[in-house]
């Protein structure tokens, strides 16, 4: 058996401790006589893992009572609509458009009602973050929406928009439980897993309770109303069970890890030797703003799609795989999430200075 260095954006790399745990309990979980895979959600076994496994994140996170913890299927995009759907009150909501991911979830919005793109970073490819501190907030928003770390372009908001007094709304899809996060500052907060939880098919949304009620737009399907999974525990239907369970590992691993204060600090420090070494090369550059610079997606390229191809092909050779950018932007992104080791990316910076020394 031989594992690569894998800086997939998404489904990512999972610690290795965790896939062993799932490895040996995979024919028989703990004396049950059955995989996790195989076992009735209403069964006590289950109960005890997903109850565990929102207690853990609840713990991790600080997640205050007055929030719930849902654990939804259909991913982070049926959250586009989602949202719109059981948080539309006044039929208004404001949306910071800083990626692919956050243009995705407006046009979602206007099919619901008075979207409003009140921010974009898109004149410049999306390599920043604007400034949000003094936004035209509309008077009657139901909520500002953000996606906090664009996945695709490597920018991380560093501070939140000043919101003035509305709700705010997340999709953390790609830096959950990358570092401490204070949910007080937010109404709902989501993210799909497969970028720095679990396996995808599980999507995690944290809401304040009272943004839960049955006032939502009329049709909505009471699979996508956030009560209907609220009033259940997450048990209204089958959820993706095998998934949670999975997470549930992932939680216990952070807290062994020493929390998510340490997981920034490990986080910095992984991002810090990628960047220090993109700012001296002379063959790769980053592509966005400095101050904007995400830990966990790290996008460069040479300005060369001819030697990016070359880059990328090479370095799976010597077993770094999946730097290809994504199909919008080209050139190369390293995706380096909570479970990616340090020793991953010091071989890739080993590899870039390689493949500058022989390339320039
Ligand atoms: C990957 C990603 C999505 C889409 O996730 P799906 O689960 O495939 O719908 C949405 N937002 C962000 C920030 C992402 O990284």
């Amino acid at each position: 058996m031989s594992r690569v260095y894998n800086f997939s954006a998404g489904p990512a790399v999972l610690p290795e401790e965790v896939l062993r745990e799932a490895a040996e309990e995979m024919l028989d979980y703990r004396g049950c006589g059955m995989s996790v895979m195989e076992m009735s959600h209403r069964s006590g076994a289950f109960e005890t893992i997903i109850q565990t496994a929102e207690a853990d994140l609840r713990e991790l996170m600080g997640i205050p009572a007055n929030y719930k913890v849902l654990f939804l299927q259909g991913g982070a995009s049926q959250q586009f609509a989602m949202i719109p759907m059981n948080l539309m009150k006044n039929g208004t909501a404001d949306y910071i458009v800083t990626g692919q991911w956050a243009k995705k979830a407006y046009q979602e919005a206007c099919q619901y009602g008075r979207a409003n793109k009140i921010a974009s970073s898109e004149d410049k490819t999306f390599s920043y973050i604007p400034d949000c501190s003094d936004l035209p907030i509309s008077e009657n928003a139901d909520y500002v929406y953000i996606c906090e770390n664009n996945t695709i372009y490597g920018t991380k908001f560093k501070e939140l928009p000043n919101t003035k007094g509305k709700t705010l709304v997340a999709d953390v899809s790609s830096c959950f439980l990358s570092e401490p996060v204070d949910v007080t500052k937010y109404g709902l907060i989501y993210g799909g897993v497969q970028k720095n939880i679990g396996p995808a098919g599980v999507v995690i949304v944290i809401i304040r309770e009272d943004l839960i009620t049955d006032d939502v737009l009329p049709e909505t399907p009471t699979m996508l109303k956030y009560k209907t999974h609220a009033d259940a525990g997450s048990l209204y239907n089958t959820p993706p069970a095998y998934g949670i369970y999975i997470c549930g590992k992932v939680f216990q691993w952070l807290k062994k890890m020493g929390g998510l204060a340490v997981m920034k600090e490990r986080n910095e420090k992984k991002a810090g030797l990628l960047y220090d070494y993109l700012d001296q090369s002379r063959l790769f550059h980053g592509t966005v703003e400095k101050k904007d610079r995400s830990l966990m997606n790290v996008p460069f390229v040479t300005g060369s799609g001819e030697l990016d191809a070359k880059f990328v092909k090479e370095a799976k050779e010597a077993g770094l795989e999946n730097l290809k950018g994504h199909r919008s932007v080209g050139g190369m992104r390293a995706s380096i999430y909570n479970a990616m080791p340090i020793e991953g990316v010091e071989a890739l910076v080993a590899f870039m200075k390689k493949f500058e020394e022989e390339n320039l």
